[in-house]
């Protein structure tokens, strides 16, 4: 039954596609890439060409094989398009670059223009994925508790997500008084479906904290995915149709829990002010007069490339973290920067995903943490997949409610 219904959807959402590609000039992406002085100064913040140590699979050497090809007219192909392929666009590239490339948008034109010129096929197995993980079919996947651990590393980390909410039972004020703020707590496509417990815990706190919460099944995927993967008229619709949402009934600003999503939302509009969570949380909880009670945990932050740019950095959730007592944190110390999730690169390319991991996992189980703690639900599922059970990945906000579930003693 489940299969067939997959199939339905799927061709459902590829059938009202095909055919609407916008056309994409090369024009822009030459530009952008003579803009580049080759001074080398994104080398050591690729996590690519850290792992890999050659030129190709660095920022420079992308940009040079970007204008390359667009210079020749052609469209990049086998080892050339693999070296495109293995970019992670994690955009830590951008802040090193003095001459001000914008390696994301570039990268964005130039799958643009390969998506253009993929064969249908090609087009048709990139759609299916993006479907699968940003639709219905995702929220079934989840449901389906019994055959999870058969989908290997990654249904073993869905089956074991935490799903209560510490929230739960506690008291709430602030919902029902028409003069609060209204906030729209933004969901994303994956968070929607696993992170439920996640969404009720920051309704609650929003709500402790003097805001309005609108939830909607309205909102559609925030369109990341699809831009990234050069899916530019679909990510087309998917912007458009939650600009018009967020521009409704006097929104005060949209709250969006996973950094990657806050990150694409808060460059895809301009009229409504988008909010990392965390970032949203830090900035109100001090005035608040709320009191996280203690929890002995020792917890390893690790910082999601959409967190760190072009989301709000670290800073809020250090302050989180430190208004906590008894949490004892500290950054990684090895790794390459970014953890390999990158939204579909996870699956796209298993073996350079697991590569980029792999340090972090080490450090992870050589110090022995009681969680690691993540903004992105794509990063916290892709480390989950690679620890044991005694190890859980958590988000800062669920922590911090947890938090103030604690009553300390005097
Ligand atoms: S986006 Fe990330 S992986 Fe790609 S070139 Fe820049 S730093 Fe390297
Ligand atoms: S830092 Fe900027 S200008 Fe320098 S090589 Fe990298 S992309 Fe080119």
């Amino acid at each position: 039954m489940l299969p067939w219904l997959s199939a339905c959807y799927v061709a459902a959402t590829l059938s009202a596609e095909y055919g609407r590609e916008r056309a994409l000039g090369s024009e822009s992406i030459s530009n952008e890439a003579d803009k580049c002085v080759k001074c080398g100064l994104c080398l050591a913040v690729c996590p690519t060409y850290s792992l890999l140590h050659v030129e190709t699979e660095s920022p420079r050497g992308r940009v040079a094989l970007m204008q390359a090809v667009v210079d020749a007219g052609e469209a990049a192909e086998g080892r050339l398009a693999a070296h495109l392929d293995h970019c992670l666009s994690c955009r830590r590239c951008e802040p090193a670059c003095p001459s001000g490339v914008a390696y994301g948008a570039l990268m964005d034109d130039m799958r643009a223009l390969r998506f253009e010129h993929a064969s249908l096929s090609a087009r048709g197995v990139g759609r299916w994925l993006r479907a699968m993980l940003t639709g219905r079919p995702f929220g079934w996947v989840v449901g389906l508790q019994r055959i999870l651990p058969a989908l290997g590393r990654w249904g073993r980390a869905v089956k074991r997500w935490p799903r209560g909410a510490f929230s739960n039972g506690m008291n709430c004020v602030g919902d029902e008084n028409s003069e609060c703020p209204l906030v729209l707590l933004f969901p994303g496509c994956v968070s929607r479906h696993l992170d439920t417990a996640l969404l009720d815990d920051t309704e609650w706190l929003l709500k402790r904290l003097g805001f309005r919460v609108r939830r909607s099944d309205e909102l559609r995927c925030c369109g990341a995915l699809h831009r990234h993967a050069g899916d530019g008229s679909r990510a087309e619709r998917l912007e458009t149709a939650n600009r018009a949402f967020f521009e409704r009934d006097g929104v005060h600003a949209v709250v969006s829990i996973a950094s990657a999503c806050a990150a694409h939302l808060h460059e895809t509009n301009r009229d409504v002010p988008v909010f990392e969570v965390s970032d949203f949380i830090a900035r109100h909880l001090p005035e608040s007069g709320l009191k996280p009670g203690t929890l002995e945990l020792n917890v390893l932050l690790h910082v999601p490339c959409s967190q760190q740019y072009p989301g709000p950095g670290s800073a809020p959730l250090e302050r989180l973290l430190t208004s906590i007592p008894g949490v004892n944190w500290h950054y990684p110390e090895s790794g390459f920067g970014c953890c390999g999730a990158a939204g579909s690169y996870m699956f796209r390319e298993p073996g350079m995903a697991a590569r980029l991991l792999q340090p972090l996992l080490g450090e992870i189980r050589a110090a022995a943490v009681d969680c690691v703690v993540s903004t992105n639900i794509g990063c916290a599922l892709h480390i989950a997949a690679g620890l044991d059970d005694a190890t859980s990945v958590r988000h800062p906000i669920s922590l911090l409610v947890e938090a103030l579930s604690v009553r300390d003693d005097g």
